[in-house]
């Protein structure tokens, strides 16, 4: 998507060679514009799908995540973060790897939200090894729900995220590919798909 990867290009910054900082976009100011696009965006790639639920990681998922559920005209569920010694008996729990911060957290969300009726499309704001959109997925099947793909903001495709979804069978469509944040230079991934 043109208009995310000018952004990226303009007002990112790269923390190292393989973090990129969106805090004047994304994950700490928001443009709303931009998730407005973003979501259409999403709704039109995933429309034919008879998703019935959006579902994110709070925080950062949040907005793109509203915006392509109003788009879709379907419910949002925000999963929580909780500390791993909470265990309650109305939500499906599992445990993820923080790619950010280098520790895990237990990812919840209420048994309520989430039924084998449902057809789920999974939305996130990066993917890097995986490991937050695999817990999404799990605590989706963890419901007897579906998965109806998984949309990404920012793919670093240098890292093993893209390849262990596709391994299991999950579509992702991501809006921006970074091939490589080497040196301070964002490389975009040609688009082959
Ligand atoms: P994964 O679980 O795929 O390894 O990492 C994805 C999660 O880690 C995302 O939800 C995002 O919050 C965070 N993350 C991964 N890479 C980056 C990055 O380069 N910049 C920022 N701001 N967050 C990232």
């Amino acid at each position: 998507m043109k208009l995310l990867e000018d952004k990226i290009l303009n007002e990112s910054v790269v923390l190292n060679d393989e973090i990129l900082k969106v805090d004047g976009f994304i994950n700490h100011q928001v443009d709303p514009k931009l998730m407005k696009e973003i979501g259409e965006e999403f709704a039109e790639y995933f429309k034919d799908r008879g998703i019935t639920k959006v579902a994110t990681i709070e925080s950062s998922g949040i907005s793109p995540a509203l915006m392509t559920a109003l788009a879709l005209g379907v419910p949002l569920i925000i999963m929580k973060k909780s500390p791993s010694n909470v265990m309650k008996t109305d939500l499906f729990h599992t445990e993820v790897v923080s790619f950010t911060k280098g520790s895990s957290y237990e990812l919840t969300v209420s048994k309520s939200h989430i039924s084998e009726n449902d057809h789920v499309l999974i939305i996130d704001d990066f993917l890097a090894n995986g490991e937050a959109s695999t817990g999404a997925i799990r605590l989706v099947r963890k419901g007897n729900a579906t998965i109806a793909g998984v949309g990404i903001l920012i793919e670093k495709s240098f890292q093993a995220g893209r390849n262990k979804l596709n391994e299991a069978m999950i579509e992702v469509y991501s809006l921006a590919r970074i091939e490589s944040l080497k040196g301070g230079i964002i490389q975009f991934k040609k688009q082959e798909n």
